[in-house]
């Protein structure tokens, strides 16, 4: 074996066990990380590995042909190929948002699709990690597992269940009831999912989620897993490898459990320590104001981290009030200076709207980073010659009945500055033409 990878303490950085091993947690009750021999990764020089990643990249070589697996050894080195269950996740689209950058007046403004995958969210990424070492673990029959669950606000359960089902396996998701998309529920329903809706909210899920796997029959999915990280921290490689390697100044990320903005730093500090790029983007974890617990934290100088009960918001897969993932998010944060926003649900449904109009097709949370953005730009802290980069976490239509409510004017409390309603008219020529021209006219001013 070249490569070496194994789970650690994510807080101390000691203790070592194997990826094969049924463990969620450390000794002393902290996250694990998944930790890579990095100096046997560094017998290959920058020039190198930028040549192998970039003759794999959307190629048809299985399983190198996904996002995630063509960086297989930042990932899971020694996984066998033929034990990957790949849905080819990756490889989303970088928007130029030239229009709505022109703008605001942030020209080099880009947004990372990562919601134009096979789920429609950016959860692929960890998902085809996860299960594909589960898989793995099954196939050797090392373990009993009979099944893998997860609690989710929408999206984890989605992508678990497909790729669950694509590998034959039994999956058992956790929702809050009535608290997601009718888009997201049909996902793992469709996809044979167990799909359990229950009366509580995320919070109260992802509890008794994790009661539930103490029985070591069922694997848990959600993001305190941190084989999830190493498949979503490869948004920092790609979004380096559609620059030409090059970092950009800015990137904007929606915040919940905050695996993802901790994915992220990763990723980043990984591309540092293999010699690939030489800095870290200054990076804005966005929250919404009704599930804002690490906003309020940085505001008060990350002196106290104190859990919410999260509102009702429209960014529904971001409503979490304690967020499992915070301590790896925070370590990162403050190791780097990283920021924190928040966004009201009158900011984030504007800002969808209105980077729509300029083409876009954003889910709420990726409205809430917009709004972060907007904020940013309005207090000049962005240069206009800065490159700035957005993660748009889910494809706008898994929460269609949002931005059709905000259009119609029927999302409470809200005053939807950029609605464009649906005109009904009769089936008539005249009729249709005067529409037609008073909307002309209308544009022309
Ligand atoms: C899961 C999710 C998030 C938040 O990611 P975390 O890792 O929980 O912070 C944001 N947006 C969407 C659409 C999601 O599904």
């Amino acid at each position: 074996m070249r490569y070496d990878a194994w789970f650690r303490d994510a807080d101390s950085g000691m203790g070592r066990w194997e990826l094969d091993e049924i463990i969620y947690r450390s000794p002393t009750g902290g996250l694990l990380e998944v930790a890579h021999d990095m100096s046997a990764l560094k017998q290959l020089s920058p020039a190198a590995w930028i040549r192998l990643w970039e003759g794999r990249y959307k190629r048809t070589q299985w399983p190198f042909s996904s996002g995630v697996w063509g960086k297989k050894e930042m990932v899971l080195p020694n996984i066998p190929d033929e034990d990957i269950v790949s849905l080819d996740e990756g490889g989303t689209n970088l928007f130029w948002a030239e229009r709505f950058g022109r703008e605001l007046g942030v020209a080099d403004l880009w947004v990372k699709q990562c919601g134009v995958s096979h789920t429609g969210s950016f959860k692929d990424l960890g998902m085809t990690v996860l299960v594909s070492q589960v898989n793995h673990m099954i196939k050797s029959g090392k373990h009993q597992i009979m099944g893998v669950a997860c609690a989710s606000t929408g999206d984890t359960s989605a992508a678990l269940a497909a790729y669950c089902a694509a590998a034959g396996i039994t999956s058992v998701v956790l929702l809050p009831r009535g608290k997601i998309s009718p888009a997201q529920l049909i996902q793992p329903i469709a996809n044979n999912a167990l799909t359990l809706a229950l009366d509580t909210d995320f919070d109260g899920c992802m509890r008794l989620v994790q009661q539930l796997t103490e029985d070591k029959k069922l694997y848990l999915a959600n993001s305190m897993n941190s084989l999830r990280i190493e498949g979503q921290k490869t948004i920092s490689y790609e979004i380096v490898q559609q620059f030409d390697w090059e970092v950009p100044d800015w990137i904007f990320i929606p915040g919940g459990n905050l695996g993802n903005v901790s994915a992220l730093y990763k990723g980043f500090e990984e591309l540092i320590e293999l010699g690939v790029t030489t800095r870290i983007p200054q990076i804005v974890c966005c929250q919404a104001e009704a599930a804002n617990p690490l906003y309020l934290a940085y505001k008060n100088q990350w002196r106290d981290f104190k859990p919410v009960v999260a509102q009702e918001t429209q960014a529904s897969a971001i409503r979490i009030g304690d967020p499992v993932s915070r301590s790896k998010a925070i370590k990162a944060l403050m190791k780097h200076g990283g920021k924190v926003e928040q966004a009201s649900e009158q900011e984030l449904a504007d800002a969808t709207a209105r980077a729509d109009r300029t083409g876009l097709f954003n889910c709420p949370h990726t409205g809430v980073a917009l709004a972060a953005l907007i904020k940013f730009v309005e207090r000049g802290e962005i240069k206009a010659s800065h490159r700035v980069v957005v993660i748009s976490t889910a494809h706008g239509l898994k929460f269609g009945n949002t931005k059709a409510d905000y259009h119609m004017g029927t999302l409470p409390g809200i005053v939807p500055r950029y609605a464009n309603r649906p005109v009904e008219l009769p089936a008539e020529r005249t009729a249709v033409y005067d529409a037609v021209m008073r909307h002309m006219d209308k544009s022309m001013k």
